[in-house]
């Protein structure tokens, strides 16, 4: 079977949940081999055996990330010169888009980016219009180079033994040109973040302000539960652009999601339609969120909301 390499998304050996929705993705359609790139190996490697990567290449250089970005796609291009895969999936991320752009130019292909699914012959299948159409694409020539968007795909654990392979790359002087100089500072809240978290409380325009988003955030707190917001609310300056959910924001695929005075506008629902159980709080019952809830409060939700917060502590 040919093998897909998949790009592992860590940060300091703490493997993103990206990474087993693009294994997972891979196994569908030949071998899954996982490319690890940078320290951390050891404590993961568990992880990617969990989600059936039937190969690991190593590459625990430190040089390679200590530049940005240019490194990883230079790993990348020799092992695609190397090992001749059937395609390459990286998760589409800021850094991860930029890895693809560059391998593509190096080994002469094509990308996909933004993908939320994968059809046989890797045709990807690409959400338009806030997911009212699905589009199809094809790279048309080499190896085809897939960016995947976070949470599109379930991740589905296939325990496996991996054979692990160590691989290096000398690195060009186009490679060094930009040196890290201080590593990712993560906002590290008490809150699961965003895109990874099992259960999301979003607020929308129907909070009413910066202040009010403290009702959000208790209810979330509740749950153990990460804080999204609609556009509406983010534009207005509630709440940082980087918790906005929907086409523009991030897509969230919790177990649990909760929109609270969200009216589920077609490019909201783009971000979170996947989500397994769907629960909205909304005081006006004709509002669209309501076509697409598994349960639905009509009410307002300042009496709704620290309400439900309250009985849930009481669990
Ligand atoms: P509204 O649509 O104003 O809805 C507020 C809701 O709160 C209403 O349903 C109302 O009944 C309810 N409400 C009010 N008061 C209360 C109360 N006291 N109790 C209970 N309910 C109450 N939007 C996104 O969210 N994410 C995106 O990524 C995004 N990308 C976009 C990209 C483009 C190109 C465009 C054009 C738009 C995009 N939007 C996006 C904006 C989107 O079209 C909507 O405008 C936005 O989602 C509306 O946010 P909202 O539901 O919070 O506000």
């Amino acid at each position: 079977m040919a093998e897909i390499l998949v790009l592992v998304d860590h940060v300091d050996g703490e493997v993103k949940k990206v990474t087993f929705e693009l294994l997972t993705l891979a196994r569908a359609h030949g071998e899954a081999a996982a490319v690890w790139i940078g320290p951390g190996y050891e404590g993961a490697k568990d992880k990617l055996a969990e989600y059936g990567a039937a190969k690991v290449y190593v590459a625990a250089d430190e040089e390679l990330t200590s530049y940005v970005v240019a490194p990883k796609a230079e790993l990348l291009a020799q092992l695609v010169a190397d090992k001749s895969p059937a395609a390459v999936l990286v998760p589409a991320t800021g850094e991860g888009k930029e890895i693809a752009g560059r391998l593509a130019v190096k080994i002469d292909s094509g990308v996909l980016t933004d993908v939320v699914g994968l059809a046989d012959d890797f045709v990807g299948e690409h959400s338009i219009f806030g997911g009212a159409i699905v589009s199809h694409a094809k790279v048309s020539k080499g190896t085809p180079i897939v960016a995947v968007r976070p949470n599109s795909t379930a991740p589905e654990a296939s325990p496996s033994t991996p054979e692990e392979e160590q691989v290096s790359v000398s690195l060009s002087d186009a490679a060094k040109g930009t040196h890290v100089v201080e590593k990712v500072v993560q906002e590290k809240g008490e809150r699961p973040e965003l895109t990874e978290a099992a259960i999301v409380v979003s607020g929308g325009r129907g909070v009413g302000g910066a202040d009010n988003f403290k009702l959000i955030e208790d209810l979330a707190d509740s749950l153990g539960a990460a804080v999204g917001a609609s556009r509406a609310a983010t534009d207005a300056g509630w709440y940082p652009h980087s918790f906005q959910v929907g086409q523009t924001g991030k897509t969230v695929s919790p177990q649990l999601y909760v929109a609270v005075g969200i009216s589920g506008a077609i490019q909201h629902r783009a971000g979170m339609q996947t989500s397994k159980t769907i629960v909205a709080i909304n005081k006006d019952s004709e509002a669209p969120i309501f076509e697409l809830v598994d349960y639905g409060v009509v009410g307002d939700l300042f009496q709704v909301a620290p309400q439900l917060t309250e009985e849930i502590k009481k669990r």
